[in-house]
């Protein structure tokens, strides 16, 4: 099964296969290539680093893609991005309207299926985070992340997907170390999934693909974010970055079925919010009615919230035609919040004529958050 093509491959030894029943699989891969794709030609961005949002659209073969996966790369003088990793250049699964940001918002397709295994967990400090106006402790938790304890190796997954039979690519990261290791695999995707599906799209295949034995070292949020950057193989000691590649199948992801999948599971304190929130509606509790203006009900259709942000001294983008109304991204309020702290501006504000206002964050965490969240933040708790 090895390949003989396979370049800068340190000698890493070939695992047995760690279950033989989950090769037995029963993939259909390739056959249905969606009705607007060419076979075989993926369509995906590249970044300059980390703070980079206009990306560098990428549409070609899986051989080509293939060649630039296959490059060390190093920092940019002067660290650009941040930090020197996030100055590396960087991949990101998904392709996007010309002239249009990356931002979970603006994607049109994802043609890879990107795997982090970081190996580590977010695990509860016990704080929460202080809302930003009033410092009073909000109901989002402090996480910090920890290693777990048994690492995924990429040998194990590198195996499992040499059993699916699907085309990939994998390195191990930045960070990694022989006792920690971390590893990135990118699966070729035979069709683009529409960016409102990429959820369900990630959950189904990496059930698929027999991966879910190894989801305790999966970062599941980057994984869940189409617009995710990875960056490209990199490491302080690059002669110690290991790799390995799969001839296969491009993996076809059958969206009419994922329609009808449940939606993803929220973090547990997420799902106590929103379940808290459906326990008041039932109780026929509505949050609204307590914000008055002159002894008068608020007039949320008519609320503009992008001023409101701006009044608060939030960093408020241009608003784009959206629909019948308009869109505009935001910097997210609580933008401290989130793992990376650079992606503040991913949040997005949705006006439409006849409706309230709504405010959406696609990092983790936020995901629940929405206009009432903005007006608690913004007007305090009544
Ligand atoms: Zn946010």
């Amino acid at each position: 099964m090895t390949d003989p093509r396979l370049p800068d491959h340190k000698g890493q030894a070939e695992p047995e296969a760690a279950n033989p029943r989950q090769c037995s699989h029963d993939t259909q891969n390739g056959e249905d290539h969606g009705p607007h794709s060419t076979p075989g030609i993926l369509r995906c961005s590249f970044f300059e680093h980390a703070k980079d949002r206009m990306g560098r659209p990428f549409v070609g073969d899986v051989a080509a893609l293939r060649g630039i996966l296959r490059k060390t790369y190093t920092p940019r003088p002067g660290n650009p991005g941040g930090t020197p990793k996030q100055s590396m250049p960087a991949l990101n699964a998904a392709f996007y309207r010309a002239g249009a940001p990356r931002g979970v918002d603006n994607v049109l397709g994802v043609f890879l299926l990107i795997l982090d295994f970081d190996n580590s967990r977010p695990e509860p400090t016990g704080e929460f985070w202080p809302n930003p106006r009033t410092g009073e402790p909000s109901n989002r938790p402090k996480t910090v992340k920890v290693r777990i304890d048994e690492p995924v190796t990429m040998a194990e997954v590198v195996a499992q997907l040499r059993c699916a039979g699907v085309a990939f690519i994998a390195w191990t990261t930045w960070s990694s170390t022989p006792e920690h290791e971390k590893s990135r695999v990118v699966v070729f995707l035979a069709h683009a999934v529409p960016g409102v599906l990429w959820e369900r799209a990630a959950a189904w295949a990496v059930a698929h693909l027999g991966l879910d034995q190894f989801r305790r070292g999966l970062d599941l949020p980057v994984l869940n974010n189409a617009a995710a950057l990875a960056f490209l193989a990199g490491s302080p000691d690059p002669e110690s970055i290991q790799r390995a590649e799969g001839e296969g199948d491009l993996l076809s992801i059958p969206l009419l079925d994922l329609q009808t999948t449940a939606a993803p599971v929220l973090e547990p304190w997420e799902a106590a919010v929103v379940a808290e929130r459906q326990a008041e509606r039932a109780r026929g509790e509505k949050w609204f009615q307590a914000y008055r203006v002159n002894g008068r009900p608020v007039d949320f259709q008519a609320l503009d919230l992008v001023a409101l942000l701006d009044r608060h001294g939030v960093k408020v983008g241009r608003s784009r035609a959206f629909k019948d109304g308009t869109k505009t991204r935001v910097w997210c309020p609580w933008a401290s919040e989130h793992s990376n702290h650079r992606d503040g501006d991913d949040a997005v504000v949705i006006h439409t004529p006849g409706t309230w206002p709504s405010f959406r964050c696609e990092h983790s965490g936020h995901r629940f958050m929405g206009l009432r969240d903005l007006i608690e933040w913004a007007w305090g708790t009544p």
